[in-house]
């Protein structure tokens, strides 16, 4: 089931919570109608749920990005994207440093967190 292009790191839960919002926000903002493996950008969950073929511009928007997902951050991401969370067909891919791939989010500082 793993993908060996993935590098794989211990995910912290700051990215899996990021991950879970930019899944929900893709799915309501709508998906394409192909059928196979789809896809959420972390940066712009708003474009929706796309495969390859057709989300080729969201796709680039994540691997050309250099810049880490979180907007708190302003580290450059490490190279390649992580598959943040795989939930049935859908990956949710982030582009992120490492400290922020790692870290928990206890001390962050969003709304909405009480
Ligand atoms: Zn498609
Ligand atoms: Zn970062």
């Amino acid at each position: 089931m793993s993908d060996d292009r993935m590098t794989l790191v211990p995910l912290g839960t700051a990215v899996r919570r990021l991950a879970v919002r930019a899944a929900d926000t893709a799915r309501t903002a709508g998906s394409c109608p192909h059928a196979g493996a789809l896809f959420v950008s972390a940066a712009d969950p708003a474009a929706g749920v796309w495969c390859v073929s057709c989300g080729h511009r969201a796709l680039g928007d994540v691997l050309l990005s250099p810049w880490c997902v979180f907007p708190e951050c302003s580290e450059l991401a490490r190279p390649g994207v992580v598959a943040a969370r795989a939930d049935g067909r859908l990956e949710v891919l982030v582009r992120a440093c490492l400290p922020c791939l790692t870290r928990d989010a206890d001390e962050d500082q969003e709304d909405g967190e009480r």
